[in-house]
């Protein structure tokens, strides 16, 4: 079977020093051309048809759900005792509401059924083996099409394009990735093909950082593409330091963390620019972009077919509800998923956005697994994390911090101090966040001299070690 690498998958997997060798001679043809046919053609198909009409853009999606379907019914195993089981056959779907024929599936089910799912052998060489960072528990994994990088990547730049972005700008990217230090000692890297500078998000001392951003001001009008908490920590050390903003940063893309609504509001105060966020998942099932007019995510319907479900499996239609997203993804046809239930959580705003005009599912506050976003009162009630969350000078002298809990009602605030943290800044942290907690959770406060991050360099907020059960326990007493 040929080989199917697309170049942007081939440049990720070439080793830093030949990269930069090779790349030395490409510096000069524009990314469009190098990141290859397929990638140009699918920037093509995303400007033709983000703007279709409604009736336009189901009947792509019903195409493509009768497509995900007829395969997964005669290759997987897994689903074709699934469509059995449910008396399903993909003829039975004459429109898209009829997926609800169909039972949704959870993390746990492709845990046990991993091999069973796919639609071909897992060893041919288009096929890619993926995971998740698994910060809420186990760690998934799974298969995809190999060449699924410039379907993908040509999604990516038509939604950060909304917010200023022009393919062959550089990007500074502070995402997890790991990189080394050069001869001066700066954990930089530089990739000609996509033009990106890489730091490191794993060493974001006080010294590191400001070294990141003096080397940001010397490559050029750009971007920044980063975890949210990684551009808090930049814009927290900016604040305490009254370090100088890079002039040349036009827009912030933040990604693969939720943003919480005050931490955009303080990094666009800081640096000057907006701050975009785009939604997706490493399983490739639903994308969802801001547009050019406000931070609701407009979710890509050709890229995947989105559900917002209530608790009872119900589809939401009210504005102002929140549902959990369900997704059955389009590009990955090695390993379908299909109606699978993300654990994310979002309120669904309407069926189009009337700013820009494009006819896609708008969503906004989109919150991770919900045990990982919550500490619990000694009632076994949830306070969100978000309402926790400090836009004031509460954090000034703090790199970083996590609740740690382990009893209802408990925490243990984590903190890694700067070095002009003092007892007075504990005692505002005490004072403030005490308000806000009114007195439903106590909490102490611990100096810290690191908190790791997930496998993935992002950072968790809340480190939940109270079992679902324990909640679900408390909140039954309560009832009685
Ligand atoms: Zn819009």
């Amino acid at each position: 079977m040929k080989k199917a690498l697309s170049k942007k998958n081939l440049w990720d997997k070439t080793p830093q020093p030949f990269r930069a060798m090779l790349g030395k001679g490409l510096g000069i043809s524009h990314p469009k051309w190098l990141l290859g046919k397929s990638f140009r053609k699918n920037c093509t198909f995303v400007d033709n048809t983000q703007y279709w009409p409604e009736e336009f853009l189901r009947a792509y999606q019903l195409n493509k759900l009768r497509k995900i379907l007829k395969l997964a019914f005669e290759k997987s195993k897994f689903y074709r005792s699934i469509f059995d089981s449910a008396g399903f056959h993909p003829e039975d779907i004459k429109t898209l509401e009829n997926i609800n024929l169909l039972p949704t599936i959870e993390k746990q089910a492709v845990i046990e059924n991993l091999s069973d799912m796919c639609t071909k052998d897992i060893r041919a060489i288009d096929v890619d083996y993926g995971s998740t960072g698994g910060t809420g528990g186990k760690p998934l994994s799974f298969y995809m099409n190999a060449d699924r990088s410039p379907t993908e990547y040509g999604y990516l730049v038509a939604s950060w394009e909304r917010a200023g972005y022009k393919l062959g700008m550089p990007m500074a990217v502070l995402r997890g990735r790991t990189v080394s230090s050069d001869r001066n000692g700066l954990h930089h890297e530089y990739d000609p093909i996509l033009r990106h500078h890489y730091y490191s998000n794993f060493h974001m001392s006080d010294e590191n950082m400001a070294r990141y951003l003096e080397h940001i001001t010397t490559i050029g009008t750009c971007f920044l593409h980063v975890y949210p908490s990684s551009v808090a920590a930049l814009a927290r050390f900016i604040l305490r330091n009254g370090t100088n903003t890079p002039k040349n940063i036009k827009g912030i893309i933040a990604e693969s963390e939720i943003v919480y609504p005050e931490q955009r509001q303080m990094i666009e105060e800081v640096f000057g620019c907006r701050c975009f966020s785009c939604y997706g998942q490493s399983e490739k099932l639903i994308l969802a972009a801001g547009c050019e007019q406000n931070n609701d995510y407009h979710v890509w319907p050709t890229y995947g077919y989105f559900e917002l479900l209530d608790d009872d499996g119900n589809p939401i239609t009210t504005p102002g509800q929140r549902g959990e997203i369900v997704g059955t993804g389009f590009i990955n046809t090695v390993m379908p998923f299909i109606r699978y239930r993300t654990s994310d959580w979002a309120t669904y705003v309407g069926s189009c956005c009337e700013a820009c005009g494009r006819k896609h599912t708008i969503i906004r506050d989109i919150r991770g697994h919900r045990i990982q976003e919550v500490l619990i009162t000694a009632d076994g009630s949830e306070i969100s994390w978000t309402a926790l969350n400090m836009h004031d000078d509460t954090f000034i002298h703090v790199r970083q911090f996590q609740f740690v809990q382990e009893t209802p009602g408990q925490a243990v605030l984590r903190i890694v101090p700067t070095d002009g943290f003092e007892k007075d800044d504990a005692d505002r942290i005490q004072r403030n966040l005490g308000r806000k907690l009114d007195s439903q959770l106590a909490f102490t406060i611990e100096l810290v001299e690191a908190i790791p991050l997930s496998a993935r360099g992002k950072a968790i907020y809340v480190d939940q070690r109270i079992q679902q059960e324990k909640r679900n326990s408390l909140k039954s007493e309560g009832d009685i």
